[in-house]
């Protein structure tokens, strides 16, 4: 991964301050980014999964600088991201950018949707009308979309369309790395699959790389090269896909696998996940897997286990496998 790596991150955090009373004195702080170390190839694909609340949307958002980093080193195809000027944020957003789970958040109501992919483009600076007409004919087709409906409004859109405008907006620059937070969870299951072709097909033309966040083991699966889990604001286990299904090591990663399998006919043994995920707030001492563990040690509550590399590629934090 050394060297030709388009994204690496090292030991991010993303800490909230939490204040209480007139004086907003600090009374603790939500860790929900801490100390998540990645990389990210050109044109692969990096699954991010865990439940909801882990950080998984905190961690895309601190990369692209949407969210202040509260310390850690982020590089983008050379660039230091972190102590890059607000001023120069734009250039970067072009090369690096973000699709949300809900299509209206990027967009505008009272503007027409070619109008809003014509705004993404105007942004980076392209002004002349023949270039901006041209350009988002182009990202129109490439979305499936037919050129005449630049012309109409997003509510008159499905979900589906939604998010086809939202992936042009972000391609507007040509984009080498794409940030998707979970960009078919708010879709129906029938487009889902239609959705995720075309990320894939416009990776497989353009050579894009994308981090993708999801709660879906499934979808993850489906697309991504290497997969990473979330567990509290920290990276539990990072594998390539195959090996990732093959030999999954880390008892969280184990029950959410257990969970997809049970959905299955004939899948069974599932193993529990009780109780919601701790509040990054107070997370539990040593390992924070340790209060809904199935696997659980003396150890656990003593030490936070170092995330470790078990093979090739595959690495674990899990005092399992120290
Ligand atoms: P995920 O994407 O995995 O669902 P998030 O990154 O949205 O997780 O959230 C991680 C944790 O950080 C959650 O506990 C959430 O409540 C908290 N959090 C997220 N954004 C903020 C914020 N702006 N202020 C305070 N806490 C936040």
């Amino acid at each position: 991964m050394a060297g030709g790596a388009l994204l690496q991150v090292k030991d991010l955090r993303k800490y909230y301050r939490v204040t209480t009373g007139l004086m907003r004195r600090l009374s603790g702080e939500i860790r929900a980014v801490d100390g998540v170390s990645l990389s990210i190839n050109s044109g692969e694909v990096l699954g991010l999964v865990g439940e909801s609340g882990c950080g998984k949307s905190t961690l895309g958002k601190t990369i692209l600088r949407l969210e202040e980093p509260t310390s850690g080193q982020i590089n983008f195809n050379g660039i230091d991201v972190v102590s890059l000027h607000r001023r120069d944020l734009r250039e970067l957003r072009g090369k690096m950018q973000i699709v949300f789970q809900d299509p209206d958040s990027s967009l505008d109501p009272r503007m027409t949707v070619g109008g809003s992919i014509e705004e993404a483009l105007v942004v980076h600076g392209i002004s002349d009308p023949a270039e901006l007409e041209e350009r988002v004919a182009r990202l129109m087709q490439k979305v499936g979309l037919e050129a005449g409906f630049g012309e109409r409004y997003p509510h008159e859109f499905s979900g589906g369309q939604k998010q086809r405008i939202g992936i042009a907006r972000a391609l507007a620059m040509d984009p080498q790395l794409v940030i998707a937070d979970e960009p078919v969870s708010a879709l129906d299951v029938s487009v889902q699959a239609q959705i995720l072709n075309l990320m894939m097909d416009i990776r497989d033309r353009d050579g894009l790389a994308y981090l993708f966040v999801s709660h879906d083991l499934s979808v993850v699966k489906y697309l991504s090269d290497r997969v990473a889990v979330m567990y509290l604001g920290k990276i539990v286990e990072l594998a390539d896909k195959e090996e990732f299904f093959r030999n999954p090591l880390h008892p969280y990663t184990e029950a959410l696998l257990s969970a997809i399998a049970t959905l299955r006919p004939g899948g069974s043994n599932r193993i529990l996940l009780t109780g919601d995920v701790p509040s990054p707030l107070n997370p539990p001492a040593g390992c924070s897997f340790h209060t809904r563990c199935h696997r659980v040690m003396p150890v656990c509550p003593q030490m936070a286990p170092e995330l470790t590399q078990t093979a090739p590629g595959h690495y674990v934090s899990c005092h399992l496998y120290a």
